[in-house]
């Protein structure tokens, strides 16, 4: 399969980022992510299928997207993941693969991901207090998150903890989060809170805005310093002086990133949406199913996105759907 060097949509931003969902199913409850009872989960024949996300990822790879990062409900949860790992490292065009994890089932992967030379993990942290962290994941899970954080420490695979920050049930935890860098060369990120939780928004208005979390901790750390960002990141990057770590706090509901977006995703059902905010762009899924070839799938995946909206206000307003209420955990985050 010809190899081609760039992907461009309709605003001329690189597109060359593919985030895909490989199952909604989770072992925890996170407060922001999903409902108490948890969400009406896929019959598994929704899901795609291992060679069907070797397929698209082989097309995708063909368009030139080198970037892929797994992520669900919590991708070891699917069944052999390690197994699709492999593939996807060995996939012709792939240049670096990336996990978001909660880190519940992790630990015993860790030694062969280094091997496979996964290019980072994002491991999923909003505490490091471990009552604090069984109110917002509504599960006791604290100690096998914090187990995997300290072996891929060790392992010395890049990691970036994810913090989403909220209203009475962890600001307390920005300062101590900070202090993690003061001695691991670790990323710790922040993130704005956003209403995919399943049911709605948690608040009338966002308190915790990334200027509100910026100003907290630059009053902690008065000489904490703007790092340089890396292109399309979506995070803005701060080091305190002197500590090994970085600090980066995410506008992911003020949406201050869309102008450089290299990203699309794919959910747990196989649906494409080329931003965040939209409710679905292209069923994958069934045009697989339906027996089309890999040009038919590489033609329609090019008209979506060369019809990508500017950015996630106006795919917000293009929904079809107008409430935005799904889970994070359909979507991958
Ligand atoms: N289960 C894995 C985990 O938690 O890392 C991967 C999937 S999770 C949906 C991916 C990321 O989305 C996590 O870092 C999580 O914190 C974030 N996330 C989920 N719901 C969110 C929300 N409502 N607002 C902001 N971030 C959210
Ligand atoms: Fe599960 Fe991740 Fe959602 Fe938490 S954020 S409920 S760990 S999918």
């Amino acid at each position: 399969m010809e190899i081609v060097k760039a992907l461009y949509d309709n605003h001329n931003r690189p597109i060359n980022y593919l985030r895909l969902a490989v199952t909604d199913r989770c072992n925890l409850r996170c407060f922001y992510c999903m409902p108490e009872e948890g969400i009406h989960y896929l019959p598994k024949k929704e899901l795609l299928t291992f060679e069907e996300i070797e397929r698209l990822i082989r097309i995708v790879a063909s368009l030139g997207i080198s970037k892929i990062r797994l992520t669900g409900g919590e991708p070891f949860v699917r069944t052999d993941l390690m197994q699709l790992i492999r593939k996807i490292v060995a996939t012709e065009g792939i240049k670096s693969l990336h996990l978001t994890t909660n880190g519940i089932l992790t630990v015993p992967h860790i030694t062969e991901l280094k091997e496979l030379g996964i290019a980072s993990i994002n491991l999923s942290l909003d505490t490091l207090d471990r009552e604090r962290f069984k109110i917002i994941t509504r599960r006791d899970e604290f100690d096998a998150t914090w187990q995997t954080l300290q072996q891929l420490i060790a392992s010395k695979i890049p990691v970036k903890i994810n913090a989403v920050v909220m209203e009475g049930k962890n600001t307390d935890d920005l300062i101590p989060m900070v202090e993690l860098t003061r001695h691991h060369p670790i990323s710790v990120r922040f993130i704005e809170e956003m209403p995919f939780n399943g049911e709605g928004n948690h608040y009338p208005q966002l308190t915790w805005t990334y200027k509100k979390i910026l100003s907290w901790i630059q009053q902690h750390y008065p000489n904490l310093e703007k790092m340089k960002d890396e292109p399309h990141t979506t995070s803005y990057s701060y080091k305190v002086p002197g500590f090994q770590g970085d600090v980066g706090v995410i506008a992911a509901f003020s949406r201050t990133f869309c102008g450089t977006c290299n990203r699309i995703r794919v959910t747990a059902q196989g649906v494409l949406k080329t931003c965040l905010y939209d409710d679905g762009v292209l069923n994958i899924k069934e045009l697989m199913r339906s027996g089309v070839s890999d040009e038919a799938i590489k033609f329609e995946l090019q008209k979506a996105f060369a019809a990508r909206p500017k950015d996630g206000f106006e795919a917000e307003l293009q929904r079809k759907n107008k409430s935005v209420h799904e889970s994070m955990s359909t979507i991958g985050g």
